[in-house]
């Protein structure tokens, strides 16, 4: 495999991509893949000058651009360099060799004890790929929380704003598929700290957990008046984000409904009406929750917007489409541009043959269809219009809660859980779409768990930490076979949420600190 360049700005010229998993490995990359050549930045064709719209801050897709492919190149590498070192396993001074080569490209050390055997044939690749990828993710934690380099720690404008639109809160809960693991940051635009996601295979998120945060939330309103005091007319809002692919619909859409679209869409919005229920038939108190339903396109970022009717009534058929819109006001001057989406979202209504929705929610739904267009201008210009990777290309699997580092598509397979026992059938599907990427090609599947506490509870670290440790035992027990033979590496971490602190590492499978310990 050839190494790519590594310069930084290759934005608007051909420039090295994150080699594109999947590329050459059966069906869940067989779309289009490219086998890792070939930019993917595309130049705009000869004398047509690429046109932008209006409401896009390009300078802001080229910090996103600039994260997304270093980032991912620093996972991708991993391959290319162990095979590398692998390849010196019978020289004598192979240990020396393999700590250079990976201090130079990869950052940072290998474990002795995998590197010594070597000579006997016994190089243990398996462990110094999930070692690797363990480390690269320590790294990802570290530059996000620290450097911030989404800025989605300047959330203060968009909570501002959200309240005057009457949002005091914003829950949102996309499929656990990595596809859609850059929602908030890329897909929506939003700060991370504004809202709270939570991701569950097939947008099939937990009742009974959306409402004790619900609780939580009108909790805090109610004693401490934040963000604001509990007699305000603001609404919680749920957001409910499902998939699907325009190019193959049929094998690459959502895995947990089978790549049925629309049973996609009505299981989501199934849910967010059984927790709009859920919370009017427990606190009767009339509508206190707004919900919307989002579906993502993750051929290439475009976005349908289920607009709710005047009653919060939200229909499968009526939606607004980001791309048609950003189609129609390609060219346009910023006002006009957002004029024509306003009356798309109120007046079009008439069409939709529905009711307008009420000012605040039609105001947001304009705002997440604008703050798309800029997606879709990065996957144009940066994707060539059209991921590559239409197909599963993840680089882990994350499970337990919290993961706010992880905001890039395809990077990481995310089920939210407290208990292996109650997120099984999550993770389950996560293993399945790893036994194509990793497993049948020899290479582990590397699972971070990670665990939030709130540091200012006295015992919460501990409990988190004892929690990691008993999702990590009952993931060996599930999978035995795989566990036994490396094929299941495990990564324990722990953050405090109440913070800006990255993860902390308090344990993992592969037990190299202490030999007596290791498998
Ligand atoms: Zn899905």
């Amino acid at each position: 495999m050839r190494r790519q360049p590594r310069e930084r700005s290759l934005f608007w010229r051909p420039g090295a991509p994150p080699r594109q998993r999947g590329a050459s490995r059966g069906p869940a990359g067989h779309q289009g893949a490219r086998a890792g050549s070939g930019p993917l930045v595309r130049r705009p064709e000869a004398g047509r000058p690429t046109r932008r719209h209006a409401l896009v801050d390009t300078e802001h897709n080229r910090r996103l651009w600039d994260y997304e492919r270093r980032t991912k190149a620093g996972f991708d590498d991993i391959e290319t360099v162990l095979r590398r070192i692998a390849s010196h396993q019978f020289r004598e001074d192979f240990v020396d060799l393999a700590q250079d080569l990976a201090r130079r490209e990869l950052g940072h050390e290998l474990p002795r004890r995998l590197l010594e055997p070597a000579w006997t044939g016994g190089l243990d690749v398996r462990s110094l790929y999930a070692f690797c990828v363990f480390e690269r993710f320590k790294r990802l934690s570290r530059e996000f929380f620290e450097e911030d380099p989404l800025g989605g720690q300047q959330d203060q404008a968009v909570r501002r704003r959200l309240l005057e639109l009457g949002f005091h809160a914003v829950g949102i809960a996309p499929c656990s598929d990595g596809r859609l693991a850059h929602v908030v940051s890329y897909v929506l635009r939003l700060p991370y700290r504004a809202v709270r996601r939570k991701a569950h295979a097939g947008a099939l998120f937990d009742i009974s957990e959306s409402v004790r945060n619900w609780v939580a939330v009108e909790h805090l309103r109610f004693r401490s008046g934040e963000p604001n005091t509990a007699d305000a007319p603001t609404r919680y809002l749920k957001l409910a984000v499902y998939h699907y692919s325009s190019s193959d619909p049929a094998h690459q859409g959502c895995a947990a409904h089978g790549s049925d679209d629309h049973a996609a869409a009505s299981a989501a919005l199934e849910r967010l009406r059984s927790m709009r229920e859920a919370i009017e038939n427990r606190f009767c108190c009339g509508a206190m929750v707004d919900t919307l339903l989002i579906g993502v396109d993750t051929d290439d970022d475009s976005i349908r917007v289920h607009v709710p009717d005047a009653d919060g009534e939200i229909g499968l058929d009526r939606y607004v489409d980001s791309r048609a819109l950003y189609e129609r006001t390609l060219g346009m001057e910023a006002a006009a541009a957002r004029e024509t989406l306003r009356l798309e979202v109120f007046e079009g209504a008439e069409k939709r043959h529905a009711t307008p929705p009420v000012e605040g929610m039609g105001e947001l739904v304009a705002w997440l269809v604008e703050n798309n267009f800029a997606q879709l201008e990065y996957v144009r210009d940066c994707h060539g219009g059209r991921y590559d990777d239409i197909g599963h290309a993840e680089r882990f699997i994350g499970v337990g809660n919290g993961f706010e580092e992880v905001q890039l598509r395809n990077l990481t397979y995310y089920a939210f859980l407290e208990t292996l026992e109650e997120g099984a059938a999550d993770v389950d599907v996560g293993n399945k779409i790893f036994g194509k990427l990793n497993v049948a090609r020899g290479l582990p599947v590397p699972i971070v768990i990670r665990c939030d506490y709130d540091g200012r509870v006295p015992g919460s670290r501990d409990r988190a930490e004892a929690r990691s440790k008993r999702i990590e035992d009952a993931l060996h027990a599930r999978y035995p076979e795989p566990s036994r033979k490396g094929l299941l590496a495990t990564l324990r971490t722990l953050r405090d949420a109440s913070g800006l602190a990255p993860s902390e590492q308090v344990g993992s499978s592969l037990e190299l600190d202490d030999p007596a310990e290791g498998h």
